[in-house]
Protein backbone atom coordinates (compact mmCIF):
# COMPACT_ATOMS: atom_id res chain seq x y z
CA UNK A 1 0.00 0.00 0.00
CA UNK A 2 1.42 3.13 -1.36
CA UNK A 3 1.14 6.31 1.17
CA UNK A 4 2.82 9.63 1.22
CA UNK A 5 5.95 9.77 2.98
CA UNK A 6 5.83 13.24 4.20
CA UNK A 7 5.39 13.63 7.70
CA UNK A 8 2.02 14.36 9.29
CA UNK A 9 0.47 13.24 5.45
CA UNK A 10 -2.04 11.18 5.43
CA UNK A 11 -2.72 10.63 2.24
CA UNK A 12 -2.74 6.91 1.11
CA UNK A 13 -3.83 5.31 -2.45
CA UNK A 14 -6.62 4.11 0.22
CA UNK A 15 -8.29 6.93 1.37
CA UNK A 16 -7.57 9.25 -1.42
CA UNK A 17 -9.08 6.97 -4.04
CA UNK A 18 -12.63 6.85 -2.14
CA UNK A 19 -12.60 10.82 -1.75
CA UNK A 20 -13.48 13.19 -4.65
CA UNK A 21 -10.20 15.28 -4.62
CA UNK A 22 -7.82 14.31 -6.81
CA UNK A 23 -4.80 12.99 -5.40
CA UNK A 24 -1.89 11.53 -7.81
CA UNK A 25 0.95 10.17 -5.44
CA UNK A 26 4.88 10.59 -7.35
CA UNK A 27 7.51 8.56 -7.27
CA UNK A 28 10.78 10.46 -5.91
CA UNK A 29 13.02 11.05 -8.73
CA UNK A 30 16.27 8.86 -8.91
CA UNK A 31 18.78 11.37 -9.92
CA UNK A 32 20.65 11.88 -6.60
CA UNK A 33 20.75 15.48 -6.20
CA UNK A 34 16.97 16.42 -6.84
CA UNK A 35 16.18 13.42 -4.84
CA UNK A 36 18.57 14.70 -1.87
CA UNK A 37 16.37 17.82 -1.85
CA UNK A 38 12.90 15.92 -1.80
CA UNK A 39 14.03 13.58 1.05
CA UNK A 40 15.54 16.68 3.00
CA UNK A 41 12.16 18.46 2.52
CA UNK A 42 9.81 15.62 3.37
CA UNK A 43 11.69 15.66 6.80
CA UNK A 44 13.33 11.85 6.05
CA UNK A 45 16.92 11.11 5.96
CA UNK A 46 16.64 8.09 3.42
CA UNK A 47 14.28 6.14 2.22
CA UNK A 48 12.54 2.57 4.29
CA UNK A 49 9.73 1.98 2.24
CA UNK A 50 9.47 0.00 -1.08
CA UNK A 51 7.57 2.29 -3.55
CA UNK A 52 7.77 6.25 -1.82
CA UNK A 53 6.01 8.45 -3.21
CA UNK A 54 5.07 12.10 -2.53
CA UNK A 55 1.82 13.01 -2.91
CA UNK A 56 0.24 15.90 -5.52
CA UNK A 57 -0.80 17.93 -1.97
CA UNK A 58 2.45 19.07 -1.40
CA UNK A 59 3.51 20.38 -4.84
CA UNK A 60 2.59 24.05 -6.32
CA UNK A 61 0.05 24.40 -9.24
CA UNK A 62 3.11 25.52 -11.75
CA UNK A 63 5.08 22.53 -10.08
CA UNK A 64 2.41 19.70 -12.34
CA UNK A 65 2.73 19.67 -15.84
CA UNK A 66 -0.11 19.96 -18.81
CA UNK A 67 1.16 16.59 -20.16
CA UNK A 68 -0.13 13.34 -18.89
CA UNK A 69 1.16 9.54 -18.30
CA UNK A 70 -1.53 7.81 -17.96
CA UNK A 71 -4.03 9.83 -17.15
CA UNK A 72 -1.85 11.42 -14.22
CA UNK A 73 -0.52 14.83 -14.82
CA UNK A 74 3.16 14.67 -14.54
CA UNK A 75 5.45 16.80 -12.33
CA UNK A 76 7.95 19.19 -14.06
CA UNK A 77 11.29 17.95 -13.84
CA UNK A 78 12.69 21.07 -10.95
CA UNK A 79 9.48 20.18 -9.16
CA UNK A 80 9.97 19.71 -5.24
CA UNK A 81 7.59 19.28 -2.44
CA UNK A 82 6.97 22.36 -1.29
CA UNK A 83 2.97 22.66 0.34
CA UNK A 84 2.20 21.36 3.43
CA UNK A 85 5.29 20.33 4.94
CA UNK A 86 4.88 22.06 8.24
CA UNK A 87 6.79 25.03 9.07
CA UNK A 88 10.43 23.98 9.67
CA UNK A 89 9.82 22.69 6.05
CA UNK A 90 9.28 25.64 4.91
CA UNK A 91 12.63 27.09 6.16
CA UNK A 92 14.27 24.62 4.91
CA UNK A 93 13.34 25.06 1.35
CA UNK A 94 13.67 28.84 1.56
CA UNK A 95 17.46 27.94 2.37
CA UNK A 96 17.16 24.85 -0.42
CA UNK A 97 16.86 27.65 -2.54
CA UNK A 98 18.87 29.54 -1.81
CA UNK A 99 22.05 27.65 -2.24
CA UNK A 100 20.85 25.68 -6.21
ZN1 LIG B 1 1.14 13.93 1.15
Amino acid sequence: MASCIVKFCKNTFRNCKKSEKKVQFYRIPKEDGIRRKWLDLCGISEVTTKDPRVCSAHFQEDDIGTETARNIPTLNLTAVPVLKLGIYMHFMYLHLTKIF
